[in-house]
């Protein structure tokens, strides 16, 4: 027998078919698939080799991320969602092909004082309500017109901001960061982007020329109602094993700080994974396992190499059966939600010990 430790099975004819889905949701947009933190956590290269005969282009958060791609043989578009850190980094960009987006006034200036051997793609990003990254409304006129100018930059420019709160459909503020982003850029030509995965299934209005999926493309779901709009199949599915079986009597602990009890004799089953494989520490007493297809609760506080589930005192499961943390058959968003955190994190925490297999 082959004991399977901590693997992350990652589906890519699931990924293709939720591109196929966001482009149903979303037909007049192009696409900017968006795969910052090692593709949440589904390994970078492996995606993007997947997606980059479809998409129309990639973004990540970190100039190595968006070299990597290079180096990996990636030919598409990839943006750098952060833009550029120093004005050193402006040659790499343009040796690599790689897009920015501008934010600030250090950028403006090293952009346009630069000289680079080809102008680089901008991404102009605006301030509409998030206070992250972004510049000003009464800034707006004069970045535009410095970036529009400069030869270091190829024109047009493309105008962009992000949402703080697509999630929530009952919250006015998609709605008023839409109509800011509106007024701002009013009567201008120039390609515009604002839709995450949230904002992808809530908020039509925010499509525009270039929406941005990246929970969504992993399927999973951006909001907490149930997604009623779109078909999505999770993509990762994070695997181990039963690596012992014990009997317990009524009254008896588990784990370290013996943080649960058990009501009556059971059996309980040992699985090889815990959070040095990315398995949330946080993650309470009932939170589900499948073992064997069936929910077993979560007890006792997670180790760094194994978790602990009652199986039942009839249950006849054996060692080397496999257990599903998430992905088929059982949700990462509801995992998230026992861990009181949210399915993002759980992804792109998977550790470097997991194995990554293809589906
Ligand atoms: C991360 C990110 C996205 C994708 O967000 P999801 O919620 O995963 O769809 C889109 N745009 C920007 C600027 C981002 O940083």
């Amino acid at each position: 027998m082959t004991i399977r430790t901590a693997t992350a099975t990652i589906n890519l004819s699931a990924l293709v078919d939720n591109f196929t889905a966001i482009k149903l949701l979303a037909p007049k947009s192009k696409v900017l698939a968006v795969l910052k933190a090692n593709a949440y956590g589904h390994g970078l290269a492996l995606i993007a080799e997947a997606l980059s005969q479809i998409t129309d282009a990639f973004g990540v958060a970190r100039i190595d991320e968006a070299l990597a791609l290079r180096a990996s043989g990636i030919t598409k578009p990839i943006v750098l969602l952060e833009g550029f850190f120093e004005a050193q980094d402006l040659a790499v960009l343009a040796d690599n092909n790689l897009q920015t987006i501008v934010h600030n006034e250090q950028q403006l200036n090293e952009i346009c004082n630069a000289s680079l051997i080809q102008p680089l793609k901008v991404w102009l990003k605006i301030d509409t309500g998030m206070h992250r990254l972004g510049i000003d409304k009464q800034e707006f006129p004069r970045y535009y017109q410095q970036l529009s100018q400069s030869s270091n930059v190829q024109q047009p420019i493309i105008l962009m901001s992000h949402l703080g709160g697509a999630d929530d459909k009952s919250s006015s503020a998609t709605d008023r960061q839409l109509s800011l982003f509106e007024s701002i850029t009013a009567g201008k030509a120039n390609e515009l982007s604002l839709a995450n995965s949230a904002a992808i299934c809530n908020w039509p209005k925010t499509h525009f020329q270039w929406v941005r999926p990246g929970l969504l493309l992993y399927g999973v779901s951006p909001i907490n109602d149930l997604l009623s709009n779109i078909n999505i199949t999770p993509v990762m599915t994070l695997q181990s094993s039963l690596i012992a079986i014990r009997t317990l009597a009524a009254g008896e602990t588990v784990g370290y700080g013996g943080a649960w009890k058990s009501k009556g004799k059971t059996k309980i089953g040992i699985i090889a994974i815990g959070y040095g494989d990315g398995y949330p520490r946080h993650a309470k007493n009932g939170t589900p396992v499948l073992v064997n297809g069936r929910r077993v609760p979560l007890i006792g506080r997670v180790s760094m190499d194994m978790i602990t589930v009652d199986l039942g005192v009839n249950s006849t499961d054996t060692i080397g059966d496999i257990a599903t943390l998430w992905g088929e058959g059982l949700a990462v968003e509801e995992v998230a939600s026992c861990a009181t955190t949210i399915p993002y994190e759980l992804l792109c925490n998977i550790s470097r010990r997991v194995k990554m297999t293809i589906k």
